[in-house]
């Protein structure tokens, strides 16, 4: 059994910190998604929330963010279903479903830097909402949900 909290406890078991720390800044929860109602696909726009801090891929104003952006999505251990809206290589879903973090997470690298420098930030990458238009112009990625 290795040292590391995110192999030794369920998502139940943690703490708010390492709750938190699981969380790479990736900021791909953040963008807006479209869902296809008859493939059941969602579509990944690049188009970011307005509370994204484009420089950091954080969000600006997280303590306040259910208030300011009702849509945003709160997300704890329990919320499973809302994990398939989630990237692929969230930290969240890939733990929910029994598989190991990549190998360039910050908690893995020890480096706050390596999700930027693997390329999975979407730093430089992101639309801001009030330059966007109409988000099905911006669709970068489809996924199936589940899993
Ligand atoms: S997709 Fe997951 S890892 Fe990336 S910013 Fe959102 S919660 Fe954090
Ligand atoms: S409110 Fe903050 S955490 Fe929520 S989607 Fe917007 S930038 Fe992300």
């Amino acid at each position: 059994m290795s040292g590391y909290f995110w192999e030794n406890k369920g998502l139940e078991e943690m703490t708010r910190q390492e709750w938190e720390s699981l969380c790479d800044g990736c900021a791909r929860c953040c963008v807006y998604k479209l869902r296809d109602d008859d493939s059941g696909y969602i579509l990944y726009t690049n188009v970011a929330c307005r509370l994204l801090n484009m420089e950091t891929c954080r969000c600006s104003r997280y303590a306040e963010r259910r208030r300011l952006v009702p849509e945003c999505v709160v997300l704890n251990a329990k919320m499973r279903d809302e994990m398939r809206w989630l990237p692929s290589t969230c930290a969240y879903r890939l733990l929910a479903n029994g598989r190991e973090l990549p190998s360039w997470h910050p908690l893995v690298t020890g480096d706050p830097d390596s999700t930027r420098d693997a390329g999975m930030s979407l730093r430089d990458r992101a639309v801001p909402e009030s330059e966007a238009g109409d988000l099905i112009n911006h669709i970068v990625d489809v996924q199936p949900t589940g899993g």
